[in-house]
């Protein structure tokens, strides 16, 4: 009998304000070939390849959670689709439907997708979400380091293979937020699902600061300006607010200037086995041990169920709430966590 049976299943994690758990995200890499500004350092120091959790152990951790109530799983990084193997990843995570895994989605640059997308369609995979903060080629050099064309050429390659994708826009003030209207006018020509998301305190090198968020308010002003706005309601535990803009979905996620962490039902998990029940969680729990177990002890998701119970539980309001508290013992990069 497998060791996992014997747990109490299907009852998802909840938190002390009642927030159930359905949604992981998982880092496989920290590694990116970008430079985006707002979120790699200068000089990043990367996690150890012999640290990395095999896909393995990962694939036990997913089935772990699952069990526990986990409804879609996010592969993410760095860049995932720098990490060998991640292709076959998604293909493993296919079993999990059989026991309640409803979606597996992917963030990735789109760098390495003229080369993965009909493969990762093949594997299953259900969602992408593509991040493009430019158009314009010199300044998406400027933002990423990298070149813009083969992230266009692999937009377009994961849209001929099928998948209906969501572009994800960093806006930073005075750097790019010219590109509202060009980058909602591309995605209605292609039938993409734009979204924009306020820069965070998340950057590497912490250079972030409120005069540089491009908020919601800001977004919806450029907005209106061009096009019929109207804000479509039941947001759920969706992070972002969906408006209707001259009849296309767009979404904008404002966690600086309107926070959607009142229904966040999200959870993550480094490359490295260290634990979030927050983004901007300031204690993670280092969970590498426990998950290594899970493959040859049986008592190990005992453990790590009791360990989680407790942890998750104490998740904390949400991103204003932890702010306020003005302990920033934790340096976070969303590089090293996993937007
Ligand atoms: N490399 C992949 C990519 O860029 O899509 C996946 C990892 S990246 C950390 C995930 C998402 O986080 C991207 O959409 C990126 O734009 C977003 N992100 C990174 N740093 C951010 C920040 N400081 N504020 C808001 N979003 C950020
Ligand atoms: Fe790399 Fe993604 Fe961070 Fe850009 S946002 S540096 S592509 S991990």
């Amino acid at each position: 009998m497998n060791s996992m049976t014997d747990l109490t299943s299907g009852a998802a994690f909840q938190d002390q304000f009642g927030r159930q758990k359905r949604k992981l995200r998982i880092s496989i890499t920290d590694r990116c070939n970008f430079k985006c500004v707002y979120c790699m350092p200068e000089h990043p120091e990367w996690m150890k390849k012999h640290n990395l959790l095999s896909f393995e152990a990962l694939y036990q951790f997913c089935e772990f959670m699952v069990r526990q109530g986990i409804e879609q799983i996010r592969i993410t990084g760095g860049e995932p689709l720098m990490r060998q193997g991640a292709v076959h990843f998604i293909e493993q995570l296919q079993a999990l439907k059989k026991i309640g895994l409803k979606r597996i989605a992917m963030t990735t640059n789109g760098h390495f997708l003229k080369k993965d997308a009909a493969a990762l369609q093949q594997a299953g995979l259900d969602d992408l979400n593509i991040s493009l903060d430019s158009l314009d080629e010199t300044q998406f050099l400027q933002l990423t380091q990298r070149a813009l064309s083969p992230v266009l050429d692999g937009i377009f390659a994961a849209k001929q293979a099928g998948f209906q994708i969501k572009i994800n826009t960093v806006l930073i003030k005075g750097i790019n937020d010219d590109q509202i209207i060009p980058l909602v006018r591309w995605a209605k020509i292609h039938q993409f699902e734009q979204r924009f998301i306020e820069f965070m305190p998340l950057d590497g090198d912490q250079k972030w600061s409120q005069s540089n968020v491009v908020s919601e308010q800001d977004v919806l002003t450029v907005l209106n300006s061009q096009f019929d706005v109207q804000i479509q309601h039941g947001q759920g535990s969706n992070p972002a607010r969906r408006y209707i803009v001259d009849g296309m979905p767009i979404g904008i996620i404002s966690t600086i200037s309107n926070s959607f962490c009142a229904d966040c039902d999200r959870l993550r998990l480094n490359a490295q086995g260290e634990f979030y029940n927050c983004l901007f969680a300031q204690n993670g729990l280092n969970l590498k041990d426990e998950i290594q177990q899970l493959t040859h002890d049986p008592l190990a998701a005992f453990v790590l169920q009791d360990k989680l119970r407790t942890y998750i539980w104490h998740k904390e309001q949400g991103f204003h709430a932890i702010q306020n508290q003005q302990r920033h013992s934790r340096k976070i990069s969303m590089y090293m966590i996993g937007g």
